[in-house]
Parts: C-alpha cells; structure tokens; sequence
C-alpha cells in the first residue's frame, strides 16, 4: 500500500494553447494534497486542500470561475466520501460558498449526506462559515460567455441584477489590490471543467471528491452526479475511490462511480476498471467523459471518452507529480 493523489480538472475540449494552464492547475492541486500526504497527513486534509486549490483557480468550472445557469447565476455542487466510515459530505445548489468542498466535508461529520441550496447555505453559516456575495463566485468572462454564448437570447432580463453584483465584486477585488483573471481551460460552451480529486493516506484511507458549478446554462436548479454518492465520486476502504466528470445525467443513470468500485472488487485493475466504466458509458449512453481513480494499494487509473481530460497524479515512488489533457 502506498500514499497517493489523483486529480482531474474536467472532461471536455481544452484546445491546445490552453493544455499548459489546464495541466498546471492540476498539478498545482496534486502538489498541495501531496505535501499533506508526504507530512503524514490525512486523505482528507489533503482531498480538501487539492480540491480548494482547483475550485480557487477561475480556469476550472468549480467554485470561482464556474459556467452559469440559464438565468445566469452560479449554482455549486460537490461532494466528498471517507472510504474508512463510508461517511458522505455533499451539497448542492449553492450560490454563496467560495469553497463548496470545506461546506461538504463539513456535511460529512454531520448526521446529513445531502443538504440544498438554502439549507445548505444556512448549515454552512451556522458552521461557522462566510457566505460570499453570488457575484463573487463569477468571472468577467463567464459572464461573457453566458451574454454571449451559451444562453438563448442576448441576456437582457438578468442583465441589470448581474451587472449590480459584478460590480460590487469588482470593487472589492480592486479594493484588495488584486483583479486577476484568466479564460476558462475548456473550449465548448455548455461543458465541462469539473474538478475532483481521490487520495490514499498513510492509513490506508481513502478519499474522494468532485466540486462543479454543472453544465452551462443548466436549468435552475439543476444537479448532476458531481454531489450524488456512487454517480460522481465514490470511496471504500480495501477497494479504492473514484471521481467522475463529464454528462451528469449518464453517470447518474449508470451509477458509473459504484460501477467502478464494484470492477475493482471483482479483481480488474484501477485502469482496467476505469476502461471498462467509460466502455459501459459509451456502449449504454451517448455520454461523455471521464473519470479517475485509485485502487486501496494506490494504484493510479484514468480513462475518458471526451476529447481531454485535465489530470494530474502523485505516487510515493514518483519525483513529481505527472500532469497531461
Ligand atoms: N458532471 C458534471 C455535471 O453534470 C459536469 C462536468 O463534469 O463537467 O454537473
């Protein structure tokens, strides 16, 4: 058994100038949860600093950054599982969290799994979090893409309320002496870009994770597999965890992730389990993407259907962490 991260930073078309930042945020996330991993650490400490560091990266469809509804607001969704407990975090539908996966692996040392929009948001105040305003959760160029791209019609009706928030952060942000941004690391308009992450720590324990602001222009209130046990991500000691992105309604229908764990638990191999879930996805559905995971000895496996998928992963006997598309 050994230590080990993985990472991924969506499904979908990344077009080659933007390959560099794709695989550097990846890379940049597996570092973070492999400095916890290499101290000692835990799965989950480190799931949840690669995670952050992804949904704090505006190129990646999670947290600040991420693709908007069709009435042009962010709607966040994540979720976390310890393999060890089977203990799940999740939440959905949140407009007000810069970090959903802190709010989550919150949710999972609660009595809850799942909690929604409002309550979600309600439940993270009185954990002691800060709500941020919605509009600090979007970029300029969402917003763009959002006028002008992926939403029918030219954007008129929620233009004003959008603008109103847009500027407040704008004020902020100059305020704080910062205004960095940068485009988005995928090239189709209504998805991917999703982020997730599994770990295996000294312990033994393993940790899985996705966080996604969904597919562009979704309808409101919309969720996907990303915060759905067993669809988007999955983790069970002695058999290994998964973490899924692509056509959210597929992995659903398919329970891909379970899928996953139950090819590890009849003896394939984490790459031979991943081929043959985006196999069963392809074969049953005409969905796309990709999905990551790691075998309870730490053993690396990925595989997608979509045309890239970000990706990037850190094993004890590796100098650096690979990252590729
Ligand atoms: N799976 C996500 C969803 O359907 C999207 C993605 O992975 O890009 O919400």
């Amino acid at each position: 058994m050994g230590r080990a991260i993985i990472v991924h930073g969506g499904a979908g078309l990344i077009p080659p100038e933007r390959f560099h930042a794709a695989r550097e945020g990846c890379r940049a996330a597996a570092e973070a949860g492999w400095q916890i991993l290499a101290a000692g650490g835990s799965a989950l400490d480190a799931i949840e600093a690669a995670i952050v560091t992804l949904e704090n990266d505006p190129g990646f469809n999670a947290g600040t950054g991420a693709v908007l509804t069709s009435d042009g607001r962010v709607q966040l969704d994540c979720g976390i599982m310890n393999g060890t407990s089977l203990d799940v975090g999740a939440i959905a539908g949140v407009e007000r969290i810069k970090n959903p996966v802190r709010v989550a692996r919150a949710v999972l040392t609660s009595p809850h799994v799942l909690l929604v929009g409002a309550g979600a948001e309600e439940f993270a105040r009185e954990s002691g979090f800060t709500l941020c305003d919605p509009g600090d959760l979007i970029t300029p160029y969402q917003y763009a893409r959002w006028q002008h791209g992926y939403r029918p019609g030219d954007g008129a009706h929620a233009g004003a309320e959008l603008d109103a928030l847009l500027a407040k952060r704008d004020a902020k942000s100059s305020a704080n002496g910062h205004n960095a941004e940068s485009e988005p690391v995928h090239a189709d308009d209504t998805k991917h870009g999703t982020v997730g992450a599994v770990a295996i720590d000294d312990d033994g324990n393993i940790v899985a994770s996705a966080s996604t602001g969904g597919r562009a222009g979704k309808h409101l209130g919309r969720v996907g597999d990303t915060p759905l046990p067993g669809c988007g991500f999955y983790a069970e000691a002695g058999i290994g965890g998964i973490s899924c992105t692509g056509d959210g309604e597929d992995f659903i229908r398919l329970l891909l992730a379970k899928r996953v764990a139950d090819y590890l638990a009849t003896g394939l191999s984490a790459q031979g389990a991943a081929t043959a879930a985006i196999r069963l996805l392809g074969g049953r559905t005409t969905g796309e993407g990709g999905l990551i995971v790691l075998d309870s000895n730490g053993r690396v496996g990925y595989a997608r259907n979509s045309a890239t998928m970000a990706h990037a992963f850190m094993c004890d006997d590796m100098p650096a962490p690979f990252a590729g598309v």
